[in-house]
């Protein structure tokens, strides 16, 4: 069987990607950092065909032993700081694990056995963040990099140094560039997930009011499930390269507030929803749309959840959740 290692195992994508790769008859390893870490007992509970290897992206020895262990035929780097916002409050740490960590990620895998001819493959999380300021529209993988955060200037970094040690090398190691990708599993602190919950929440009279930030910026957001597929393609090419993931659709923050609250029958959401300038960030991305042209063609890859599915979907697990916590008392 072959083997995968996940770095950020306990995040969406890591979730999202672990369940993919054991569908295919892969041996899934997940990075887990930290002693006690809180997020091991839904691991454990949901996803017990993980084997959770200690490590940290801070901590190049670690990341050496862990794949001395798990000899993985594919590596996914996957762990990052991945909050925008948090990466401007903390930013040197998001150059460190998000930016650095990759580098130290390059170098673990080198050391165990990273060569083309059958050694070990690797894939970056790259981000549509690196676009930030955008220089043309629609962004492709030749779109050049304007970060307009902390997080996504490390992105940019972890995103070049690939290129360099695949050139230099001769590694198999590819980047997606992903654009924003969603669903029932993504943190509450990201737009979908705090606009779906609050909709839920105010529906069930849980939640009187939704404090935001800019509603007219807008995003290319698909269903996380479809993207973790894209990452698994780009690892089973004859040759690495970097691809552009992305439905090809902006839309405003503005538009899924109205469609997250019409699907709970709340068609006046002017009146449940407020602005603070907390939730505005020091430098923002306005738009981000992606050719994903490249990865159709060249992966055969396809979206399949589209804007208004991605919202009811989210929007129904939330209402389940919170209806389940108000069953419970
Ligand atoms: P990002 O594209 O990685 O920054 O993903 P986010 O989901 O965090 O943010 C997407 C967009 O929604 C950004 O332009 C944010 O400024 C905007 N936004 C507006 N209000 C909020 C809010 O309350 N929370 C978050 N996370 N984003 C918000």
């Amino acid at each position: 069987m072959p083997r995968a290692f996940i770095t950020g195992i306990t995040g969406q994508d890591g979730q999202h990607l672990a369940e993919f790769l054991h569908g295919k008859g892969y041996d899934v390893f997940g990075m887990v950092k930290g002693q006690n870490n809180p997020r091991m007992t839904m691991m454990r509970d949901e996803f017990p065909f993980v084997e959770p290897v200690p490590g940290d992206l801070a901590d190049l020895p670690s990341l050496v032993k862990a794949l001395e262990y798990v000899q993985p035929d594919e590596v996914y780097n996957l762990g990052a700081i991945s909050f925008v916002a948090l990466s401007f409050n903390q930013a040197e740490l998001t150059a460190n694990i998000t930016g650095l960590g990759v580098l130290r990620m390059l170098e673990a895998v080198r050391m165990v056995g990273g060569n083309t001819d059958n050694g070990i493959r690797f894939y970056q999380a790259s981000s549509s963040e690196m676009f930030g300021k955008v220089r043309e529209t629609p962004q492709t993988e030749l779109t050049p990099f304007h970060p307009r955060s902390p997080y996504g200037c490390a992105k940019v970094f972890g995103h070049d140094i690939v290129v360099n040690y695949r050139e230099s090398y001769d590694m198999y190691a590819c980047s997606g560039i992903l654009f924003n990708h969603e669903g029932p599993r993504r943190g509450y602190e990201f737009v979908t997930r705090k606009v779906t919950n609050a909709a839920a929440r105010i529906k069930l009279g849980l939640q009187h009011e939704l404090v935001m930030g800019p509603l007219d910026t807008k995003r290319d957001w698909g269903y996380a499930g479809d993207y973790v597929k894209a990452m698994w393609l780009m690892l089973q090419q004859d040759q690495p390269d970097d691809y552009v993931v992305s439905t090809g659709e902006t839309h405003t923050v503005e538009e899924l507030v109205e469609l997250a609250f019409s699907t709970v029958g709340i068609e006046d959401w002017r009146s449940v929803v407020r602005q603070d300038p907390k939730f505005f960030r020091p430098s923002e991305v306005d738009l981000l749309i992606g050719d994903a042209t490249k990865a159709r063609t060249k992966l055969g890859w396809e979206p399949e959840v589209d804007f208004p599915t991605l919202v009811q979907m989210m929007v129904e697990n939330d209402m389940k959740i919170e209806s389940d916590k108000l069953r419970r008392g």
